[in-house]
């Protein structure tokens, strides 16, 4: 393999908002937006509240991808249109595979810590799996592997001998690193797999590289292994996967192939048809927006 496949791509989040959440948002970006099957990532937080909620997420759809919540702080509840209630703590997965359609929402419930820090995500399902009848998963606990330098928690995939329980549908690498201050790890990669790393907080080193906080730091496949080292505690969350093998077309929530699939599936939303209601949610759910500025298809890689 050529050096060039050792460079890194580093491309700073974007800030935006999601309600009166602020959020930055690292995937997909316009020269990256896939990472494996990972083709979205917000991160939210730390932040602190008193009287009001941090989340409110009214119901919408989702097509074609799992949404992957994950916290570092705070909670979230989840209600969604098979009835599916699920509260949600930090160290905690809720997994939802949209398969055919789905409705969801995600709010801090009413008894909270105050505090709200995570990630959300989203995994492009297959074409094999995509049109299926949509699932909601809670997961209690995930692994969190002790070494002597932090922990691995394993979100998604498999790493040193231990599996995530979570449902999925492809090759994947989900894991979120605590790396203790002046502490080196590493980490053994599966070299057909593509990679990004997203600093949550602290200071870290790839190789003799320090990668900035708020920036998707993607790594080329090819690799087998990787150093991180810490200046400071440190989190760090590690996507990956093997490139996926089909162009996606990503518009509003949903995740297809042609312009015409999103078109219906917008049409359906707008027509109450297909999602379900999510019924245990007090408020009006999010409207579906003009139907306009749909990203081409990333290209197959
Ligand atoms: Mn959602």
């Amino acid at each position: 393999m050529s050096d060039s496949n050792f460079e890194i791509q580093s491309l700073p989040a974007r800030p935006t908002q999601l309600g009166s959440l602020r959020i930055l948002r690292a995937l997909p970006r316009r020269p990256r937006r896939m990472v494996g099957p990972w083709c979205f990532l917000d991160r939210y937080g730390p932040l602190s509240f008193s009287t009001e909620k941090a989340m409110e997420v009214a119901p919408h759809p989702h097509i074609g991808i799992q949404t992957v919540s994950w916290l570092l702080q705070g909670e979230i509840i989840h209600h969604d249109s098979l009835g599916c209630e699920a509260l949600m703590h930090a160290g905690q997965l809720n997994l939802m595979t949209a398969g055919h359609g789905i409705a969801h929402s995600e709010e801090t419930p009413a008894a909270n810590s105050g505090k709200l820090s995570g990630v959300q995500l989203w995994i492009a399902l297959p074409t094999s799996i995509r049109d299926s009848q949509p699932i909601f998963d809670h997961y209690p606990s995930v692994p969190v592997l002790d070494l002597p330098a932090g922990t691995i928690t394993l979100i998604a995939g498999e790493m040193l001998g231990h599996s995530s329980p979570a449902r999925t549908f492809s090759p994947i690498i989900g894991a979120d690193i605590a790396l203790h201050k002046r502490e080196s790890m590493l980490l053994p990669l599966k070299s057909e797999f593509e990679h990004a790393l997203f600093v949550l907080h602290g200071d870290v080193h790839l190789e003799e590289r320090r990668i900035e906080n708020d920036t998707l730091h993607y790594l080329h496949s090819g690799r087998d292994q990787l150093r991180l080292t810490a200046t400071d505690d440190s989190r760090i969350l590690m996507i990956g996967g093997e490139p996926f093998p089909e162009s996606i077309v990503m518009w509003w929530n949903f995740v297809a192939r042609t312009r015409d699939e999103i078109a219906q599936a917008r049409q359906d939303w707008i027509e109450h048809q297909r999602f379900g209601e999510v019924k245990a949610y007090r408020g009006s759910r999010l409207p579906a927006p003009d139907l306009a500025n749909i990203a081409p298809p990333n290209p197959a890689s």
